[in-house]
């Protein structure tokens, strides 16, 4: 009993101290992941449900290591906010993104919204407003078609300096949604106070809409009062993560205005987006 209880715990052990070494090596090898051109930036299409319109477009990060392949956000962006990377990190991906919205714009004459993803990190610095000032005179693209993604962590956390980037954002005529919605907080008074454009409904929800599993009524239930507070405070609403043609048709029903997901389109590198934005065009 003795023995095996061991090596149950050295088992653990050694599954922790994997687990450690990966972190700690993926931390090294993500230092230089920028400056070995290793970032690429992919786009996710976002579609208004009334009209069918290509209205928005997500810019999600990649980072491809030479030896262990694409590396998921979720691993690499917790890396990046811990050793400070973030900063640089989100510059860059703010940047491609709005010289990207420009290409879009100017070859295809795409007049929707580009959207990137900012860490509560990289927002609570008082740099910030400066930084997405920068990036849209580099780019050249107008302020309002630029929305940041943020969640609701990130909005409630510091609410002073929160508030002054905001507002500087505001004043830039930047557009702001709220990520995830539904997951975090449960505080709703900063929907009403903070220059908030659009709420994005959390991809668990539309799932749930089609799951045998979960009760379907509590997603409807759920998402229709999302809709209504939405109505209520004048804001977008998007669906994320639709997958089948039966959640399209439910978050439509429901009253969403977009959706977002697997149904139309994976992320997709620029060149993908190229043919999506021009069908039919010949090279
Ligand atoms: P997110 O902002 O909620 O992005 C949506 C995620 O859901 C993306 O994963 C997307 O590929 C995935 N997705 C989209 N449609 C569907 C669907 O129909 N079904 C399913 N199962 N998944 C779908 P991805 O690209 O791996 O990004 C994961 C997270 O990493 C993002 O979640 C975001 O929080 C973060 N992230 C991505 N790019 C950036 C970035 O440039 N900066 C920061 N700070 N975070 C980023
Ligand atoms: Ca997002
Ligand atoms: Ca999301
Ligand atoms: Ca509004």
């Amino acid at each position: 009993v003795k023995r095996s209880g061991r090596n149950g715990v050295r088992r653990f052990d050694a599954a922790l101290d994997a687990e450690l070494e990966r972190t700690v090596l993926l931390t090294r090898e993500f230092q230089s992941a920028l400056t070995r051109d290793q970032l690429t930036l992919v786009y996710q299409p976002i579609y208004n449900l009334k009209t069918g319109e290509l209205s928005k477009i997500e810019a999600l990060v990649r980072w491809t290591h030479p030896e262990f392949g694409v590396i998921s956000p979720s691993v690499f962006i917790p890396i990046a906010e811990t050793s400070g990377q973030i900063m640089s990190v989100g510059r860059w991906v703010l940047e491609q993104a709005c010289l990207q919205a420009c290409r879009w714009r100017e070859h295809h004459g795409w007049a929707g919204t580009v959207t990137v993803n900012v860490s509560p990190v990289q927002f609570a610095q008082p740099g910030f407003v400066d930084e997405v000032k920068q990036a849209l005179l580099l780019s050249g693209l107008p302020a309002h078609k630029l929305e940041l993604e943020l969640t609701e962590g990130a909005v409630i956390h510091s609410p002073t300096l929160v508030q002054t980037a905001l507002r500087g954002l505001q004043r830039l005529g930047v557009e702001i949604a709220i990520d995830d919605f539904g997951t975090g907080y449960s505080s709703l008074a900063y929907l009403r106070d903070l220059p908030i454009g659009c709420i994005k409904i959390d991809r668990s929800f539309t799932e749930d809409l089609a799951s045998p599993r979960r009760a379907p009524q509590y997603a409807v239930a759920l998402i229709t009062a999302i809709v209504g507070i939405a109505r209520t405070l004048d804001l977008q609403v998007v669906a994320e993560g639709v997958e089948t043609h039966e959640q399209v048709e439910a978050v439509r029903g429901l009253g969403c205005d977009f959706a977002q997901g697997y149904f139309f389109a994976r992320p997709l590198d620029a060149g993908r987006m190229d043919e999506l934005l021009d069908p039919g065009q010949p090279e």
